[in-house]
Formats: C-alpha cells, sequence, structure tokens
C-alpha cells in the first residue's frame, strides 16, 4: 500500500492516444494513467490552502483561491470566466503585464462535440488542453482573433445558437454524437457573425480528436463532493476531462478541488 498527502490542483496533460494524466505533488509528477486497473482511496484531511498564495483557508473561492486573492489575483478576473468582461485592450486589467500574456494575444473561439456542439474561447497557447479539460470528443478552431476581448463578443454572439457548457454527466457516460456536424456549423458562421468579424474566420479547419484514457464508462455517474463526503475509493477505470471516473460510477472532479489537501493510497 503507498500512500501520498497532497494538495489537489488542476491535473497535467500530455496529448496522446490516449492522453496521460498527471497530479502535481511539490515538483513531481505522478502518472495517473498508471493507476487505471487499480483500487484508489482518496480522503480529504479537512484542510485547505489557496493554490496561489499557500495561505491556509476555511473557504476556498473559485477553484483554489483564497477570498484575498480571489478579489484581486489577474488569474481571478472576471474576464477568465467572461472573455466579454476582458478591458485589456483598453489598458484596464488587474495586472496589465499578466493581461499582456494571458488577454492581449491571439484567442481561438471553437467549437467542441462531446453530446451536443459547444462554442468556447481559449487562448492560442491552450489548444488542446482546454478541449482536454473539457473532455470534448472532437473539437475544431473556428476563429483567430487578435485578443480575448474580441474572441469573447464573437462567443456571446454564438451562444445563440450553440450552448457554451459541457453536459458533464454526457461526456462521463460517453454519449457522444455520431456525426457533430462541425461543417454544417462552420458554413453556417458568416451568416451568424457580422461581416467586420469575418475577416478572423479560419478556413481549412482541422478536426482534433481526443482520446481519454477509459476503459469503460459506467451508464450513471454520480458525482463526489468531498466537503460532503470526505472519502472516495474504488477502482479507478477512466480519466476524462478533470474527473476520475470508478468502477461503480461514482466520479470526482479533480479540478473543483483545487487547494483540498488530500491522502490518496493505491491499494
Ligand atoms: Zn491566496
Amino acid at each position: 500500500m503507498e500512500a501520498i498527502q497532497l494538495l489537489l490542483d488542476k491535473m497535467d496533460t500530455e496529448e496522446g492516444q490516449p492522453i496521460r494524466y498527471f497530479l502535481i505533488h511539490e515538483k513531481e509528477r505522478i502518472d495517473v494513467n498508471a493507476l487505471l486497473g487499480k483500487t484508489i482511496k482518496i480522503q480529504y484531511t479537512g484542510n485547505q490552502y489557496c493554490i496561489r498564495c499557500g495561505r491556509k483557508s476555511t473557504r476556498l473561492f473559485g477553484q483554489g483561491f483564497c477570498y484575498p486573492c480571489f478579489t484581486t489575483a489577474p488569474e481571478a478576473e472576471a474576464c477568465v470566466l467572461h472573455p466579454e468582461l476582458c478591458r485589456a485592450h483598453e489598458g484596464i486589467a488587474r495586472d496589465m503585464e499578466f493581461a499582456q500574456n494571458h488577454c492581449l494575444i491571439d484567442h481561438y473561439v471553437y467549437l467542441a462535440a462531446t453530446d451536443q456542439l459547444k462554442v468556447g474561447v481559449t487562448r492560442h497557447t491552450q489548444i488542446p488542453t482546454r478541449w482536454i479539460d473539457q473532455g470534448a470528443a472532437s473539437a475544431v478552431m473556428i476563429a483567430r482573433t487578435p485578443n480575448r476581448y474580441t474572441a469573447g463578443c464573437m462567443e456571446v454572439i454564438l451562444k445563440k445558437f450553440f450552448p457554451d457548457k459541457t453536459n458533464w454527466r454526457s461526456m462521463l457516460t460517453n454519449k457522444t454524437m455520431q456525426d457533430p456536424g462541425f461543417n454544417a456549423a462552420i458554413e453556417k458562421l458568416p451568416i451568424l457573425l457580422p461581416s467586420e468579424w469575418h475577416i478572423y474566420l479560419i478556413t481549412n479547419q482541422t478536426i482534433t480528436k481526443l482520446y481519454y484514457p477509459v476503459q469503460a464508462y459506467p451508464d450513471k455517474v454520480s458525482s463526489i463532493d468531498l466537503l460532503k463526503v470526505p472519502e472516495i475509493s474504488g477502482k479507478l477505470i477512466g480519466i476524462r476531462g478533470q474527473y476520475l471516473i470508478f468502477s461503480d460510477g461514482q466520479v470526482i472532479n479533480i479540478r473543483k478541488h483545487s487547494g483540498f489537501e488530500v491522502r490518496i493510497e493505491v491499494g
């Protein structure tokens, strides 16, 4: 029996067939794919720490920030979740240097498919990481814009036609569309978007398929919240998005528990 104590944070990923997942422990990476088929136990110690400043906190906000960091850190600014609220192009941001590298750079608007087509926005450096984190089965970039704000405005319009959320239950039971209909959706874009944005549209799109390390998908899933159920254990049968999938249908969203101190035992 091996045991390790660590602070949960978003799993690192590497492209591949299948994709490879890693938990970060101090400076080391723990290969999560290697745990597939094994019995593992994750126990919450009751302690939470801010993933940015390390301060012990009784309550974390926005995926792992203490309240002071959540209200001041550039990583937790409103435009992270709502790109259309970005003001960096007007010289307004919590930290302009951070904004230079995160907002005032090329962004992609994309369509990603699981049980339906959804629209999203990401920095050009986050392809395909962003799609992997969402557990998309396939995805395609549809526009490249010079900053976050423009991509966000485009997304706001496209949200009227495509949802912007992934249904995690469908994703974790692999209810994937046979034909996501990317081409039909792409053909409609010039009609849906104002003409001044047509210069940003990408021609010659390539569809990226993503392959997750999943031995079998459960028929039904229930998501564990460590604040309510401080322990999850069972046979690990898959990893998709930021979720671990257990053979009895229990799943846990690792990213959602960023900053939670846990003890992980591998049987
Ligand atoms: Zn903090």
